[in-house]
């Protein structure tokens, strides 16, 4: 089918809840994608942070291929190891606690809602603006943004914004009827802006003070992709709930709601489930992608790999923010410059907002590649 023939077929069949670029996409290799036409690309968004390994990595093809060959789905009322294996490598690398496997970003947010309604019954939420956390009616609460959220309004009550990255706004807010509070380290939709560490300090000490939770969300910044498996690491600032989801699954939807021990067992028996969550199929790639991610060697080029990306940027007189392979540049038109990349430059990137380009690379790309992107963004500009 030709790209005319699926815009037509989008006119008819498709909602129209998203604003698409006129490219149709055939096959990926590592950072590389390829349209229709046989022309390549060089792919600095992965799906919105979510192809970490690469397009098509021989290891992850291969689990869930097997997999797949062996056993797809019998649901939760069965054990399949899979899943089992992932929870523990998550809970072990992450905060020592148990998971809550799901199937997407907002789904592991409105398992971290209903875990901190569960330790501190009819508690509130404190939340930051320009905080991103999801579509479902929870994470959309969460997310206090008026486009996204006045056309369904009535949203949940019980949520209430903070100026961003104001630690003292932030603590004012948290109280003994405080369930918990939610940030991204590093806000990700709302245009790469990484939380001080002074801001998340605050954060835990009001939420220590009055026995509330701290959530981070990780969906977008974990996985790797600021150099540490996941952000907080490099932050000094542990959460007692941590959500996991994008990268995860290398390209399969999967999320996961992660805690410390400490509330590991908040949530009982019926709380809460899902039909598809912890396949075989899904954790099998999960957990390929997590033997290549989950290691100090990678982590450490994540790292070196970020700053090259962030010295080139700088090095074409651009104002950077981020950490690691998630980086954003401040722009005058940002959809302009991301549809001329595209259209004229063959990279893929996203703007987040009118004045922001965003870069979320496959951790798995080459200086070689970096370099060319910076060409690439340099001849654009
Ligand atoms: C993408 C994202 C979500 C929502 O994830 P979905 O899988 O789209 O539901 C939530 N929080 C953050 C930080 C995200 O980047």
């Amino acid at each position: 089918m030709t790209l005319a023939d699926l815009q037509q077929l989008e006119r008819r069949a498709v909602m129209g809840t998203y604003l698409r670029q006129p490219v149709e996409f055939v096959r990926g290799e590592g950072t590389r994608l390829y349209d229709d036409a046989g022309d390549e690309y060089l792919d600095f968004l992965a799906g919105i942070s979510v192809v970490q390994i690469g397009h098509c990595h021989p290891d992850l093809v291969r689990a869930v291929s097997d997999q797949a060959a062996r056993l797809m789905h019998v649901s939760n009322l069965f054990y399949t190891a899979p899943a089992f294996e992932l929870a523990a490598r998550l809970s072990d690398g992450g905060l020592g606690g148990k998971a809550f496997l799901c199937n997407s970003g907002t789904e592991a947010i409105e398992a971290a809602l209903k875990l901190a309604r569960r330790h501190r019954a009819g508690g509130g939420f404190v939340v930051m603006e320009g905080g991103f956390h999801g579509r479902t009616m929870g994470a959309l609460s969460a997310t206090p943004q008026e486009a996204k959220q006045a056309p369904f309004a009535p949203l949940v009550p019980g949520f209430r914004a903070v100026p961003r990255d104001d630690g003292a706004a932030l603590a004012d807010a948290v109280g003994p009827d405080t369930a918990a509070v939610l940030v991204e380290p590093i806000q990700g939709e709302g245009g790469i802006h990484p939380l001080s560490a002074e801001t998340l300090r605050a954060a835990r000490e009001a939420c220590d003070r009055h026995g509330a939770l701290l959530i981070f969300d990780e969906i977008q910044c974990g996985m790797g992709r600021t150099g540490d498996l996941w952000a907080w690491q490099g932050l000094g600032v542990r959460p007692d709930v941590m959500t996991v989801a994008k990268g995860l699954g290398g390209g399969l939807p999967i999320g996961a709601c992660l805690t410390t021990p400490e509330v590991a067992d908040t949530l009982r028996p019926g709380d809460h489930g899902s039909t598809f969550a912890g396949g075989p199929v899904i954790a099998a790639g999960a957990n390929a992608v997590l033997d290549v991610v989950d290691d100090p060697a990678f982590l450490a080029a994540v790292a070196e790999k970020g700053e090259r990306l962030a010295a080139g940027l700088e090095g074409l007189g651009l104002a950077v923010r981020g950490r690691g392979l998630m980086l954003g540049f401040a722009c005058d038109d940002g959809p302009g410059l991301a549809g001329r990349l595209l259209a004229d430059h063959r990279l893929v990137v996203n703007a987040t907002g009118p004045d922001t380009i965003r870069l979320l690379p496959p951790l798995t790309v080459s200086a070689a590649e970096i370099d060319d992107a910076v060409a690439r963004i340099g001849a654009a500009l």
